[in-house]
């Protein structure tokens, strides 16, 4: 099968992903900020599979960074196949008292990573034809959500992201996609305030929190065959909740 990098792929919807990418036969490049132990555990899983998985920790905010880390992954193992921009973060605050630095640093992880990443790579999966690249937005990035503002716009960011890089991408074999989870059991939930989570279960029609494994599902299905003429779409998996 292929080559697959998976960015934040130590924890939460990210080690789920690697594993089911990997349960899927693909070699897998898991990408952390800082939690090698916990990427290290996630590759013996994906390892488990018979496939073969490394950790690489650098930060996807960091064009620089990227460009090396991709060039090493291609010297080792050849061109992704593959590319799962999960990496994110959270920054809460109400707009009006949302420091400059926290708008910062959300935008440029989650919609500057999906950027360095997509740029990258996809030009590596053009000239080799083929690729699918699957990025991670948010029901937030479609709906807003107060608190949220730079969340939101970076997630929105995204989906403009991803349906601009299918419409260039697409004539070289290179297939686009997104994913819009809802409310899913993670670190980046599990801090939330319990009447906040209370809150967010009253709105979802079916009445849980999705799990990291159900959003896997449909990243695996956007990156295989099944999906190939799928395209510069968003999958919004919330439970009802949008
Ligand atoms: P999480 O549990 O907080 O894990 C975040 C992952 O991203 C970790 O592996 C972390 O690495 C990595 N990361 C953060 N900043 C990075 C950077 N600058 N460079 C490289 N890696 C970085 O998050 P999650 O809940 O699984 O969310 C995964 C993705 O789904 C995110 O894009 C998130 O916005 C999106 N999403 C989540 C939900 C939800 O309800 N959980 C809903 C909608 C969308 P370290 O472990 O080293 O810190």
């Amino acid at each position: 099968m292929g080559i697959a990098i998976v960015t934040g792929g130590s924890r939460g919807i990210g080690a789920a992903i690697s594993e089911k990418l990997a349960a899927d036969g693909h070699d897998i490049v898991i990408n952390c900020a800082s939690s090698v132990e916990k990427a290290e555990a996630v590759a013996e899983k994906c390892r488990a599979h018979g496939v073969k998985a490394m950790v690489k920790q650098w930060n996807v905010a960091d064009y620089a960074a990227c460009e090396a880390a991709v060039k090493e992954i291609k010297e080792e193992w050849g061109v992704p196949d593959i590319l799962v921009n999960n990496a994110g973060i959270t920054r809460d605050g109400l707009l009006v008292r949302m420091k400059p630095d926290q708008f910062d640093a959300v935008v440029s992880t989650n919609l500057g990573g999906v950027f360095n990443m997509t740029q990258i790579v996809g030009a590596m999966m053009m000239r080799a034809k083929k690729g699918a690249i699957i990025s991670l937005s948010s029901v937030v990035g479609i709906s807003g959500n107060a608190g949220q503002a730079n969340y939101a716009a970076s997630k929105a960011g995204v989906i403009g992201l991803t349906k601009s890089a299918a419409k260039e991408l697409g004539a070289r074999g290179v297939r686009v996609n997104a994913v819009a989870p809802g409310f899913i059991e993670s670190d980046m939930t599990d801090v939330l305030p319990e009447e906040v989570k209370k809150n967010m279960l009253g709105q979802i029609a079916m009445k849980r929190c999705g799990k990291p494994e159900e959003i896997a599902n449909i990243v695996s299905f956007l990156a295989s065959d099944a999906a190939s003429y799928v395209t510069g779409q968003v999958i919004v998996a919330d439970g009802g909740m949008i």
